[in-house]
């Protein structure tokens, strides 16, 4: 299943129907529509730390809690090191989880969000025992195997049982534009496995990788059930609606992920 392209007044982003449906939660992942930054930041930009003004910034984060029905104030953001580490958010948590590129919470109103220009943001909700988490997850981080990390936080923290889990991998560099050396087919295979070269397509001396690929298998194979997956086919580097690391360089805004309980 794919996530749903949405509009809401001049904003754009993505939600998976899933999620959408459970009626448990709210989410969305941004474009560059909808904002009010200028220049190379036109117009959503969600990144405070990438020379944009602050006070359009705070307004574009203004305009997608608005939509969404959160509050800014009770925002928690990863800020990623391209690692797999998984932080639990708890009600006194606010502003930045420094070190993070994962998190997880059961406080209801509280926003996880990440940061994505290329790397796949995912979305997992247990709508058993109301707990979610939400990874940044580039490719270093989907070799180490952070979806599955997410996972694992979520059965220790809430005995969440991966069966019932509901994940979401929302738009990112598909493998049509993400055009490697061997050093990525060789970093997934020796950190999560042989199996992982059906998704690493030679390309001359090169490699096309399918990162989404990578994490639903990385999912399932940390219990998630395949028809609970739901994989977003829009593509950050050669779609009109993203940022892209790969197409723009540094010069460029970031969309975010948002991701709270109900
Ligand atoms: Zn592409």
């Amino acid at each position: 299943m794919d996530f749903n392209r949405k509009n809401s007044g001049n904003i754009v982003y993505y939600t998976a129907p899933t999620l959408d449906a459970s009626g448990l939660c709210v989410h969305a992942f941004s474009t560059r529509f909808g904002g009010v930054s200028q220049g190379i930041f036109e117009t959503m930009n969600l990144s405070f730390s990438r020379g944009d003004d602050p006070d359009a910034v705070r307004e574009n984060h203004e305009r997608m809690t608005k939509l969404l029905g959160v509050s800014f104030d009770r925002i928690v953001s990863g800020k990623q090191v391209h690692n797999c580490r998984i932080r639990v958010v708890r009600e006194n948590d606010f502003g930045i989880a420094d070190g993070y590129d994962g998190m997880v919470t059961n406080v209801s109103g509280k926003v996880l969000l990440t940061h994505h220009a290329d790397c796949a943001p995912v979305f997992l909700l247990d709508p058993v025992k109301k707990a979610i988490g939400l990874a940044h997850s580039g490719w270093r981080g989907t070799a180490k195997g952070i979806a599955a990390r997410t996972v694992e936080s979520m059965q220790d923290e809430y005995v969440s049982d991966p069966d019932d889990l509901i994940a979401a991998i929302g738009p990112r560099i598909g493998q049509c534009c993400f055009e490697t050396r061997d050093d990525v087919p060789t970093e997934m295979c020796a950190s999560l496995g042989e199996w992982t070269d059906k998704y690493c397509l030679p390309f001359g001396e090169k490699f096309k990788v399918d990162i989404g690929g990578i994490i639903a298998e990385t999912l399932m194979r940390a219990g998630v059930k395949r028809e609970n997956i739901c994989i977003s086919t829009a593509c950050t580097c050669c779609g009109a609606d993203f940022f892209s690391h790969r197409r723009q360089g540094a010069s460029r805004g970031s969309m975010a992920a948002f991701f709270a309980l109900k």
